[in-house]
């Protein structure tokens, strides 16, 4: 097999029967997505080349049956697609059936098996927007379950284990890989194949080992609860594109952004450097309505309000320390309810 599958596929909700009727142990709905959690190879040495969303979340489930002296699990396939194919539509699917699942007085928590490519994306919208403390993680693996060393299996376990512990609550949605507990806020991939490829830029929050979680921090950051977005709330997100700079970018791009989207995130070099081209297109474009948002492909670190370039005059708004395709979810949400008010939106970069 050469490289990784990752087709779309319709959504379907299975096995939901049966679910609430226990209550000797946590009540815990897993919702599969897809992603390489759900991936098979060939053989298994197949760590990086493989078909990915192949298992149904119960074939998933059924590798881990040291799972069922911690929780009592149900299971439902939402979707069956590879992250990377995930749009709002998605984000929205997800988001609006999650939060289903919490209303539910006997769930104890919920876990959504991702792929890992975009899971710091949909892990950050559900942040913002799910209104419940209970546990929320999200969890994938960087290698299939046929793989050598598959991370996966242990991966969901440690996953169930945060999500029925009492102090995984009120933390806002948690990703757990490689045995740490990462905030959504903070968590981005930073390597295409290595099992240690999630990094916080502060840290993680705690680890998870021998199936319970050791929490060290706390996110800082309003989320869930204290947001002003609730999933149920939305039906529609604004359209927000990413442009990656590099020297030989052209200000074609910029204008055919700002011909269909509301806002733009600029992925600048550097502290969100811009070159000298592509400053009056980005002027231009935002006196017409665009918002620009000044971010750093650097892939860490802050960029300065008024530092690289001088936003109060040219009214744009900057990131703080988000990276681009994070700062993408949080531009979206906070569209809704400020569509025009620039300082609004930078406000909501300082406060998330
Ligand atoms: N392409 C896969 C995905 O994001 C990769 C993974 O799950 O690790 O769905």
């Amino acid at each position: 097999m050469s490289r990784a599958t990752c087709d779309a596929r319709l959504p379907s909700i299975t096995n939901s029967s049966n679910r609430y009727r226990m209550k000797d142990k946590p009540n815990i709905v897993v919702v599969g997505t897809g992603g390489t959690i759900a991936g098979r190879g060939t053989s298994a040495v197949d760590t990086s080349a493989y078909a990915c969303s192949v298992l149904a979340i119960d074939e998933i489930l059924s590798a881990i049956p040291e799972a069922s002296s911690l929780a009592n699990l149900s299971a439902e396939q939402l979707l069956q697609s590879g992250s990377e194919n995930f749009n709002e539509q998605h984000l929205l699917m997800i988001g609006k059936r999650v939060s289903e699942v919490l209303k539910d007085d006997t769930v104890d928590g919920v876990i959504l098996t991702h792929g890992t490519d975009t899971i710091e994306e949909t892990a950050y919208f559900l942040h913002l927007t799910l209104k419940s403390v209970k546990p929320v993680v999200v969890v994938g693996s960087m290698r299939p379950p046929s793989a050598m060393s598959s991370d996966a299996s242990l991966n969901l376990y440690d996953a169930i284990a945060v999500a029925i512990h009492p102090s995984s609550h009120g933390k806002g949605t948690l990703v757990v890989a490689n045995e740490e507990i990462h905030s959504a806020r903070d968590v981005t991939k930073t390597n295409s194949f290595k099992l240690e490829a999630f990094r916080s830029p502060y840290g993680a929050l705690g680890y998870v080992t021998q199936g319970k979680p050791r929490y060290y921090r706390t996110p800082s950051r309003d989320h869930t609860v204290s947001t002003p977005w609730s999933i149920d709330d939305i039906e529609a997100l604004p359209k927000v594109d990413v442009v990656y700079a590099y020297g030989a970018l052209e200000s074609e791009l910029v204008r055919a952004i700002a011909a269909d989207a509301s806002g733009l995130v600029f992925a600048g070099t550097g502290n969100g450097n811009i070159a000298e081209h592509m400053v009056e297109p980005l002027r231009e474009a935002t006196r017409r309505g665009l918002h620009v948002v000044r971010a750093s492909r650097t892939g860490s670190g802050v960029v300065i309000r008024n530092g690289a370039q001088p936003d109060d005059d040219y009214d744009w708004i900057v990131v703080d320390d988000q990276p681009p395709q994070k700062a993408r979810i949080l531009l979206m949400l906070a569209m809704l309810g400020n569509p025009d008010e620039r300082r609004a939106l930078q406000a909501a970069f300082y406060r998330f």
